[in-house]
Formats: C-alpha cells, sequence, structure tokens
C-alpha cells in the first residue's frame, strides 16, 4: 500500500507522460479571429471552433458590454428562482427559429445539455444506443441516465438495426444518440436513415449539432436542413461554435422543452447564462439570418483548402468530411506531435489529436469564414514542408 493517499497521482501522471498522451494548455494572446498571438508568436489559425469568425466580432463584443451594463456580469441564481432574464427568452425564441423548431432552451454549455437532457428522458427502465465515436458528453449524459447502454460500430446501420430487433422490445422507451457532425473526423450521420429506424422501432432520436448550427444547410441551421428533414428528434447545440459565445440549448417540441424545464438537473440546479454570454448568442443567431455571406464564405473556403490538398499534397488523404472538420492522420501520437511543432514553427495553429480522444493520431484542422486564400495556401506550403 502507498504510504499516503495522493502519492499515485505523480507516478499516474509519468504514465501519461511516456505513451505521449499528455496535455498541457497553451495561452492565445489576442482576440479571436484567423491570425492570433500564440505565445509569442503570430500564427494562422487552424484550431478554432469559431466557424463564422464571430467571437470577435464587434457587434457581439457591444452586445455583451451592453447587457453587462444593463444587467450585470452575474446572473445571480438559477432559471427558475433569480437567474431568469427577459434576453434568455429572447435567445431560445431565436435559437428555436434558426433551428426550425417548437421550442428551445439555453443551458450554461453544451456539455450540461447534453447531460442533462438525456438524463432526464430515459431512466433505469430503458435503451440507448450510441455511435462509438460520440462525444464525450453523450456517452457520459448515458451513463449518468441509469439506462442500459450499447454502443454501435460509427455509423454502421445494419448493426443498428439488428440490435434494435434484438432488444427495443426489452425496454420501456428507446434512445438513439449520436453527433451529427463528429466532432473529432468531420464526418456526418446517416440522419435520414436513422429517423427511419427511429420511427420504425419506435424510439426517440438525439442529434448533437455542436459542429453543425452555422455550418451546415443552406441558412447554417444545421444537419435536419442539410437534409431538408424535418422531425421532432432532439436537437442539441452549443453556443460556443459557431455562435462565438458561451452556453447550449436544446431545440425540440414544446412539450419535450417544457419537460426539461421541469426535469433536466443540470438546467435546474445550475446558474443561470451570463447576460454577456446571453446578448452575444442572441447577436450570432441574427447574424447568422440576416448574413448568409457568412456561411457561403465558410464553404469556399472549406471547398479550397480541400481542392489544394487534393492537388499539392497527393500523399496526405483528408479524412472524408462534410464539414468544417478536415483531419489528416498520422502514424502514432509522437507523430502528430512532431508535424504539430513543424507546423507551429511554420506559423500554422493546428493542433494533434490524440488516442484517448480519437482512436487514432492526426492533425485536426477548423477551417473558418474568416480564413483568407492566402491563409490556407501557407497551411498547405507549411504542410508540404513537413519531414516525416
Ligand atoms: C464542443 C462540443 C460539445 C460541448 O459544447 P460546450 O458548449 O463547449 O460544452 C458537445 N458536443 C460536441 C460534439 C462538441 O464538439
Amino acid at each position: 500500500m502507498e504510504k499516503e493517499p495522493y502519492d499515485w497521482i505523480q507516478p499516474s501522471l509519468d504514465t501519461i507522460r511516456r505513451a505521449d498522451w499528455y496535455r498541457s494548455v497553451q495561452a492565445i494572446q489576442s482576440k479571436s479571429g484567423a491570425v492570433v498571438q500564440l505565445e509569442g508568436k503570430e500564427v494562422v489559425n487552424f484550431a478554432s471552433n469559431d466557424y463564422l469568425g464571430l467571437a470577435g466580432d464587434d457587434r457581439l463584443i457591444q452586445a455583451a458590454i451592453s447587457a453587462t451594463q444593463e444587467y450585470g456580469t452575474g446572473s445571480t441564481g438559477s432559471r427558475l428562482l433569480s437567474g431568469h432574464r427577459e434576453i434568455h427568452r429572447e435567445l431560445e425564441c431565436a435559437i428555436a427559429s434558426l433551428k426550425q423548431t417548437e421550442d428551445a432552451l439555453v443551458f450554461s454549455s453544451g456539455y450540461l445539455a447534453n447531460l442533462g437532457a438525456i438524463a432526464a428522458i430515459v431512466g433505469k427502465r430503458d435503451f440507448i444506443l450510441s455511435d462509438t465515436y460520440n462525444h464525450s458528453c453523450l456517452k457520459n449524459g448515458a451513463i449518468l441516465s441509469g439506462a442500459t447502454i450499447i454502443d454501435y460500430p460509427h455509423c454502421n446501420l445494419e448493426i443498428l438495426q439488428t440490435l434494435l430487433s434484438q432488444q427495443r422490445h426489452n425496454f420501456r422507451r428507446c434512445l438513439m444518440i449520436t453527433d451529427s457532425v463528429f466532432s473529432m473526423d468531420g464526418d456526418l450521420c446517416p440522419l435520414p436513415e436513422l429517423v427511419d429506424l427511429a420511427e420504425q422501432f419506435n424510439c426517440m432520436l438525439l442529434i448533437d449539432e455542436a459542429h453543425a448550427t452555422g455550418v451546415l444547410g443552406a441558412t447554417g441551421a444545421g444537419c435536419a436542413e442539410h437534409f431538408k428533414i424535418k422531425n421532432k428528434f432532439i436537437q442539441v447545440g452549443t453556443l460556443s461554435k459557431a455562435l462565438g459565445s458561451l452556453g447550449g440549448f436544446v431545440a425540440g417540441t414544446k412539450p419535450l422543452i417544457d419537460f426539461l424545464r421541469n426535469r433536466a438537473a443540470t438546467w435546474i440546479y445550475t446558474t443561470a447564462l451570463s447576460p454577456a454570454d446571453t446578448a452575444a448568442a442572441l447577436a450570432a443567431v441574427n447574424i447568422i439570418r440576416h448574413e448568409p455571406q457568412r456561411h457561403q464564405q465558410l464553404w469556399r473556403n472549406i471547398n479550397y483548402l480541400k481542392q489544394l490538398f487534393a492537388q499539392q499534397l497527393p500523399n496526405l488523404e483528408l479524412l472524408p468530411s462534410e464539414s468544417s472538420i478536415l483531419c489528416f492522420q498520422l502514424q502514432d501520437s509522437k507523430a502528430a506531435l512532431q508535424v504539430c511543432t513543424q507546423l507551429k514553427d511554420a506559423g500554422i495553429f493546428a493542433p494533434a489529436v490524440r488516442p484517448p480522444t480519437v482512436p487514432t493520431s492526426r492533425i485536426r484542422l477548423s477551417v473558418i469564414a474568416t480564413h483568407q486564400p492566402t491563409h490556407i495556401e501557407r497551411l498547405i506550403a507549411a504542410t508540404k514542408q513537413i519531414k516525416a
């Protein structure tokens, strides 16, 4: 037995380091944007989830300042006690309108929205089917719910259907959960087929729209708009990616949202979103609806990057993606870290994503609307110079 109850921590850290899995933070010293100051060095930013370039937009900044001046810095309580402000409701109505759902509810983060929604709508007598590539908050939401969980292989509809035929009748409710844009690969869930299976087997379906909101669909409404599907499924999202703020949401039918206001513990027992975050997100939703050119510019950038990769880096294949997340794989964690360092030396900020976050190590690029063609060309030039 160890002499002291905390003695295990340092050896565990050492093990993490030996596997090249150790992580630490890096400070950005400037406003968010396509070019940032990273630990004293100017770099082109391919590491940001700020897909529409709104986190540094003056209108969001002004909205946050005005709301802070009007209401103060903190919301001072939970929504059901003293935390509710009219701008929370305005934001919820704007999100519902963007997503084309009956209603929406904002949470303090996307992570909390998923934990709260999943744990509220299923329990011990129920069954969850979860894609193996799902985000951590879907997985942990499933565990928190106490339901029986079965993971199905990534986007494998055949196995999903078999599991439903074999298991569905053993449970009261069934919930299928999936990222709509998978956060570490950038590919899409097969939404039309999932909707059909959900109907066929009387299941609920929850999709995580963190990387789809503001990105997919003709107006940036997300995956449902992309596939032109209107359905009662549950859409969870974040205010912290394309919306440039902080917080999360659930969008769906009126009864669902009303139920969550009464049963989602991560909404009821936590402090309401700050006035500044709320107002910034509201300004972002309005911009998305009135300035489609941002969304169009994002897609021009994504396609330009893909085109240059195919033409100029034929040996470095991008993983299949239909979003602003583009990855290329590397042999192992060590190689991914080395490439990340070489890119950084060349003025490109592109993170290495490694196990246990993903099964295989990779460089993960996120394209944003405010990248200039020259930024993308610099990335390609730097990638060509990589020494294996
Ligand atoms: C970022 C992310 C979240 C969490 O959203 P936060 O608002 O940052 O907590 C949830 N799901 C997916 C797929 C994400 O990528």
